[in-house]
This record gives C-alpha cells, sequence and structure tokens, in this order.
C-alpha cells in the first residue's frame, strides 16, 4: 500500500551550515561526514516508519539557506506537513533568522503547520551564544516541539525526531 495520505512530507528550513543536511544523514544512515558539501539545491530523501501497524513513507527534504535560492523555498514547503526549522547554538544570528522562515512558513501553510525546532550542535557547548531554555521558551511560543541535537555525536536526535513525527501522526489521525 503506497496511498498519498501516508505520505508525510517534511521539510528542514534554516541558514547555512546550521546542520540540516548532517542531521539528515544522521536520521537516514546513521553517519557524519565533517566535510559535507553544501547542498545548492533541495535534495531527498526517504525512509519508511511503522506506527499503530502502519506504514508511512516520510518525504524528507533538504533546502540550501543561500540567499539566492531562498526564492524557491516557498515552492518546496508547499504540502509540507512537518517543518523543522534549525539553528546553531553557537552562532546567534541562526536563531535570530528563524523569524524570516517563519514568516514564510506561516505566509504559504498557515499557522496550523507542524513545527520541530532543533537546536544543533550540542557538543559545542562551551562556545553556546543561545541557551537551551531560550530555545524552548521560542519553541514554546510556537506550539513547537524542541529538539536540542548534535549532528556529531551520537544522540537523541534520530529517536526525538521519529517521536516527534509519531505525534504529528497522533494528532492527524484524531
Ligand atoms: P546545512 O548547510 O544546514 O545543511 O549544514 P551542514 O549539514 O552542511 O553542516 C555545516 C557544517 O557544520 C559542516 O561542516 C558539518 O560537518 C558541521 N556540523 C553539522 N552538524 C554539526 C554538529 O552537530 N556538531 C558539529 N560540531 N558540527 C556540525
Ligand atoms: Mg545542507
Amino acid at each position: 500500500m503506497d496511498d498519498e495520505k501516508d505520505h508525510i512530507k517534511i521539510v528542514f528550513l534554516g541558514e547555512c551550515d546550521v546542520g540540516k543536511s548532517s542531521l539528515i544523514n544522521r536520521y537516514i544512515t546513521n553517519s557524519f561526514d565533517e566535510n559535507i558539501p553544501h547542498s545548492t539545491c533541495a535534495t531527498y530523501a526517504s525512509r519508511k516508519i511503522e506506527y499503530d501497524n502502519k506504514y508511512y513513507t516520510l518525504d524528507i527534504w533538504d533546502t540550501s539557506g543561500i540567499e539566492t535560492l531562498r526564492s524557491l523555498t516557498k515552492f518546496f514547503i508547499r504540502d509540507a506537513k512537518i517543518i523543522v526549522l534549525v539553528y546553531d547554538i553557537t552562532r546567534k544570528r541562526t536563531f535570530l533568522e528563524l523569524d524570516y522562515w517563519l514568516d514564510l512558513i506561516l505566509k504559504e501553510l498557515g499557522s496550523n503547520i507542524f513545527l520541530i525546532l532543533v537546536a544543533n550542535k550540542s557538543d559545542l557547548y562551551v562556545n553556546e551564544e543561545i541557551r537551551e531554555r531560550d530555545g524552548i521558551k521560542f519553541a514554546e511560543t510556537l506550539n513547537a516541539k524542541f529538539i536540542l541535537s548534535s549532528a556529531k555525536e551520537i544522540t537523541n536526535w534520530s529517536d526525538s525526531f521519529e517521536k516527534a513525527i509519531i505525534d504529528y501522526i497522533k494528532a492527524s489521525n484524531k
């Protein structure tokens, strides 16, 4: 069975170099590449998950934060069911810039979209510019799930990400 409604489109958004591609790689292949190439266009990865004896296909879209490609992002987020917003805890600007993406999301998808806020690079906490509690607070105002993670180290990232997706499935089956 590969019904359209069993597909869940998930789009990763955020500034350049926050670790979007690395988080996806960690989730899909459980690997990390220090010299990961810059994404110059949107790329796609897919994975199946099971919940309640049913299979769902995750259609995961990785985007590029490069300025010139931003205008394309609005096409990629159409039909998205889950948006994953990523910032880098060592660069405050990447946190402040989330407002740009949130504006776009609101315009294109409305306020009911399921959001996951990811504070990435937790392994670099000595250089932290955004404290975890500020991330949590911001997630609360957005009604978003919050995940503190590192794509570099083996952390709770993949489990927490999947748990958030299951929460989405539960909420949408109601
Ligand atoms: P993207 O532009 O948002 O897709 O970011 P990338 O996934 O390409 O990562 C940008 C850079 O940050 C790369 O050099 C990665 O190796 C590095 N990186 C990504 N995630 C982490 C992390 O959790 N910890 C550390 N220390 N580096 C990371
Ligand atoms: Mg990338």
